[in-house]
């Protein structure tokens, strides 16, 4: 009798300061569009929320800085983060191993979800649109990886099936982690090793 196949690996990769520059594009665009306002350089963003921190600055550049990444075109015109699409190509090949993409929509979602869809079509083509998971919360989300770049991922479900790999991003790379949390720096980081570890570190099927 055949041995039954182990199920695959299943990984989800988030979209924006993983896939997509969203830090990179949301400077530049408020560069652009407020040249006369302070504006916060990437080495010094501190926290998930560009908008807590401009609005920290000054109260009214929260808006401002929202106004850049709520606009038409955002989301589209972000810039792949380096290594990022050879990466999940290359994921995607790999024996036993599902990727999924799973983002988050901005509440303000008018351009944002047709956009990351249009973002994935451009630069991952058609066989990545079919795994794109859109959602608020990512806990509900069955996997055995998520790579992300916000520091603490909450939902309705307190204890995820997956293990959160915090993808390096300037807003956390000053944050020091429990012992027991992983990083992965860049893509040009060994995320293949942290694949095999947790494909080595699950229960055998058999
Ligand atoms: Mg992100």
């Amino acid at each position: 009798m055949e041995r039954p196949r182990p199920s695959p690996l299943r990984v989800l990769v988030d979209m924006d300061g993983v896939l997509a520059d969203f830090e990179g594009g949301l400077l530049r665009g408020f560069r652009l569009r407020f040249p006369q306002e302070p504006y916060v350089a990437l080495a010094e963003r501190r926290g998930f929320s560009a908008r807590e921190q401009y609005g920290a600055l000054r109260p009214d550049l929260a808006d401002k800085v929202a106004s850049v990444y709520e606009a038409p075109g955002f989301f589209l015109d972000l810039e792949p983060i380096p290594g990022a699409l050879q990466a999940v190509q290359e994921m995607r090949c790999m024996k036993d191993t599902e990727v999924f993409i799973c983002t988050s929509p901005l509440q303000k979602y008018r351009y944002c979800i047709s956009e990351k869809y249009q973002w994935v079509d451009k630069y991952l083509g058609p066989e990545f649109v079919e795994r794109i998971i859109m959602t608020r919360d990512k806990t509900v989300v069955a996997a055995d990886l998520l790579i992300d770049d916000k520091d603490t991922i909450k939902g309705q479900e307190e204890n995820p099936s997956w293990e959160h790999i915090l993808f390096t991003c300037c807003h956390n790379q000053h944050l020091n982690l429990s012992p027991s949390k992983r990083r992965l720096h860049s893509w040009s980081d060994n995320w293949r090793a942290i694949l095999d570890s947790k494909r080595n570190a699950r229960p055998e099927q058999d």
